[in-house]
């Protein structure tokens, strides 16, 4: 019994264990981005890059990644909001507390998702994309990018 970094005050095998796993999927984008919280916890990169957006997954360095994450040592998640924005997407505000060597400080980051099917990802506004406005966007819905993902990307 141990309990979940993620914040929600359960047993980690009966919180976010299960999403890491793939064994059950997160059913909204805060319990995503809880779940990538406790993955960073973990250091566990595989699952930060099963749960970006696929047209993003090749654009993400693994070992970068993983050297970045293993430098962190994250304290606590708290969630301030969480916004459904149109059919597919939403935004979640969230502030991760890390203390590194006792050099503490705090993510403060709005994070916006997209709902795949029936699998949310995280949109990484931290990567490139070579698409214009009227393109189809890259998460596949058939919508222009300016009007889909792209209002949170670039
Ligand atoms: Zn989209």
């Amino acid at each position: 019994m141990s309990v979940c970094p993620c914040g929600m005050a359960h047993d980690y095998g009966e919180c976010c264990q299960p999403f890491h796993t793939f064994a059950k999927l997160p059913e909204s984008a805060e319990q995503l981005m809880r779940s990538r919280f406790s993955s960073f916890y973990l250091k566990n990169v595989d699952y930060i890059i099963a749960t970006t957006a696929p047209a993003q997954q090749n654009l993400l360095d693994k070992p970068t990644l993983q050297a970045w994450a293993d430098t962190m040592n994250w304290t606590h998640l708290t969630v301030i909001s969480h916004n459904k924005v149109g059919k597919r997407h939403a935004q979640v505000h969230f502030r991760a507390y890390f203390d590194n060597d006792g050099q503490q400080g705090v993510h403060d980051e709005r994070s916006a998702f997209v709902k795949v099917g029936e699998r949310w990802y995280f949109l990484d506004p931290t990567l490139p994309t070579n698409l214009t406005g009227k393109q189809p966007c890259l998460c596949g819905s058939g919508d222009k990018f300016k009007t889909c993902c792209g209002r949170f990307l670039g």
